[in-house]
């Protein structure tokens, strides 16, 4: 909670209870698809309405404290805003994890051979989880 405070106030937003339960959830979950954020906020706020999160989501994300996460095959999701790093989604229980590597070298690679000048990336690798795997 107080990191979130710290981060809200770094941004000159004022730290709502409405906004620390958004962010909370959001990291707890690591990705979350608003409707999913919605059910779990009205739990804690049952007067929040949609536009209410959507709003505040906006404000989040402007501020860079959020970032959207696109995946393919799922629906939008949110995350904290984090350093960059590398998704792994499993294809049998949809869950993604984060995994924070050094891209730099790779990044590198990239435009030495293509002349192609890298500003933004969003890296998915698509597999099995560790968790699933155990089933097995
Ligand atoms: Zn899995
Ligand atoms: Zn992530």
């Amino acid at each position: 909670m107080e990191r979130f405070k710290d981060i809200l106030k770094a941004s000159n937003l004022k730290s709502t209870h409405q906004r620390l339960a958004i962010l909370e959830c959001i990291d707890t979950h690591g990705h979350i698809d608003i409707e999913t954020l919605f059910e779990l906020i009205l739990q804690k706020y049952p007067t929040m309405s949609k536009a209410t999160l959507y709003r505040n989501i906006n404000d989040l994300l402007a501020f860079y404290i959020l970032e959207e996460v696109k995946l393919p095959q799922q629906k939008q999701k949110y995350e904290i805003k984090k350093v960059p790093h590398i998704h792994l989604l499993c294809s049998q229980c949809d869950t993604v994890e984060d995994i924070f590597v050094e891209t730099n070298a790779l990044f590198e690679t990239i435009s030495s051979q293509s002349g192609f000048q890298i500003q933004k990336s969003f890296i998915v690798m698509n597999g099995v989880c560790k968790r699933c795997l155990s089933k097995k």
